[in-house]
């Protein structure tokens, strides 16, 4: 490493990292102007005083006289008591420069190519840098130019740390926080500072996801994604995550939510509340979960924050409060993973089923039954008003499911080859030529056995007019035949 940067990164730990015009005169001409150049030095106040030149070598204030041979009309001089004369000083010599701490957090970031927002921390002298992937997950990085005990909360509670400092007196600090002086990590080249990534890499801790290391890298969140991009299906042990056009199923473990097992609790406290906002749809009214297993629902959603913050590098805010409506909404969206079925009523079949498409990718499923309700009886109570009975109706029950959620699309809403199946059938009025073995249809049918809990098969093969027919109502908006959307309860009601 360049002299020039060494004393740099000695000076930037002290409290006022400034440098004397008598120090930077040995420096290698381009690694000053460097330096310069990078913003990481700039020229501050003059010097109230210099080091006198006799054998001595004192500290001595500067004073100034009036002289018509300067410019400025004055002359700088020091005393010097040893030889007991006046001595004049070169201005030069009073230049002084400074380690400019937020120009240094910027280069940081830029040579580690972080995103982000650099933020200075509460306390002074300390940085939140920014995020990348780094072994295994995704890293804060901060620069602190503290001692360790000093260092802000947001650093100690972050849940992938890597803390840069100038320079480390010792080894070993109270904290366990991967922390790496820049003085053994950096270098200064023609492109500028460059940081020692592989170094830095191969020392921070092993993730215990690292063998599958690879695969979580391949998952990039593109630069100016914003969280309105994102999309998080929370399924049993896994989290389908999306952006844009691609995406990734990760084991929870690789998305950062097995950290906080709690004795006595089924799972990690960040998963729980992001199950919560899944099951909402992303929308949330805070009152519905006070007391949710004993810590307030708003620490819970700064924690699950944080630690989206750490896995995305994106900019904002995840979770928003809107104070009016005391509810919490998701940036991004979230649901939970794929139907576990349809809730079929007992004793139906096939015919019972009527599958309509009423936009792309959106499936409307009906399924005719008996509903039970609450109804006014025809007989009064004593006191006069009508009871209340239980009461049953031919009804539709109706949901709509994207293709994702039905298993039939990846999660960017691509159909796979059974969904693809599926809108085939309903936009073809439930007719379908393709042969009797062909895998899509077949895979559907099972899927679909699976999906509504029925025994028999959905479609049947006819050999005589060589297609497939489907054993329910097929409709759609894009096929030739119009949806037919049945209202909600069609018949009259009868009491029991
Ligand atoms: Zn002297």
């Amino acid at each position: 490493m360049s002299a020039a940067l060494r004393e740099l990164w000695f000076r930037a730990g002290v409290e006022e990292p400034v440098f004397s015009s008598d120090e930077t005169r040995c420096w290698a001409k381009p690694e000053f102007n460097q330096l310069l150049s990078l913003g990481l030095l700039r020229e501050t106040s003059q010097a109230q005083g210099v080091l006198c030149d006799c054998m001595e070598a004192h500290w001595e204030e500067v004073f100034w006289a009036p002289d018509v041979r300067e410019p400025s009309g004055t002359r700088a001089y020091i005393a010097c008591p040893v030889e007991s004369v006046v001595v004049h000083v070169n201005p030069e010599r009073l230049r002084r420069w400074a380690v400019d701490p937020q120009a240094l957090a910027s280069v940081l970031a830029g040579s580690l190519k972080l995103s982000g927002l650099i933020e200075p921390l509460p306390g002074g002298r300390q940085w939140a840098l920014g995020r990348r992937h780094m072994a295994g997950r995704f890293r804060e990085f901060f620069l602190a130019s503290i001692e360790e005990g000093q260092l802000d909360n947001r650093i100690m509670d972050s849940p992938a740390p890597v803390v840069l400092v100038p320079y480390r007196y010792r080894n070993g600090g109270s904290t366990r926080l991967p922390m790496f002086s820049l003085s053994s990590v950096t270098t200064l080249a023609d492109g500028g500072l460059i940081l020692d990534l592989a170094y830095i890499e191969d020392a921070l801790p092993a993730e215990r996801s690292s063998t599958k290391a690879k695969a979580v890298q391949s998952f990039q969140v593109p630069e100016d994604a914003r969280w309105e991009e994102l999309a998080l299906e929370i399924r049993d042990a896994t989290v389908v995550m999306s952006i844009r056009n691609s995406w990734q199923e990760l084991s929870l473990e690789e998305c950062g939510l097995t950290d906080e097992r709690q004795e006595g609790s089924t799972g990690d406290r960040a998963l729980q509340t992001l199950r919560v906002l899944a099951r909402h749809n992303g929308v949330f009214t805070s009152n519905e979960a006070s007391g949710h297993e004993g810590t307030p629902f708003r620490s819970q959603i700064s924690n699950l924050r944080k630690r989206l913050q750490a896995k995305f590098p994106i900019e904002g805010n995840p979770i928003l409060y809107h104070g009016k409506a005391r509810c919490y909404r998701c940036a991004f969206q979230v649901r939970l993973g794929a139907d576990a079925g349809f809730a079929t009523p007992y004793g139906s079949t096939w015919a019972d089923f009527q599958f309509s498409e009423i936009a792309g990718g959106i499936i409307l499923v009906s399924v005719k039954s008996k509903e039970l309700f609450r109804a006014f009886g025809q007989k009064n109570d004593r006191a006069g008003r009508p009871s209340i009975e239980a009461a049953e109706r031919d009804g539709l029950i109706s949901r709509e499911y994207r293709l994702v959620a039905l298993g039939l699309a990846d999660p960017t809403g691509r159909a796979m080859p059974e969904g693809q199946a599926l809108l085939d059938f309903l936009r073809q009025s439930g007719k379908l030529v393709r042969r009797p073995d062909d895998i899509a249809v077949l895979r559907l049918a099972k899927q679909l056995q699976a999906w509504t809990g029925l025994d028999s098969s959905p479609f049947q093969y006819s050999p005589t007019t060589k297609r497939w027919i489907a054993n329910f109502e097929c409709s759609s908006v894009r096929g030739g035949k119009q949806a037919m959307i049945a209202p909600r309860c069609t018949s009259t009601s009868t009491l029991l």
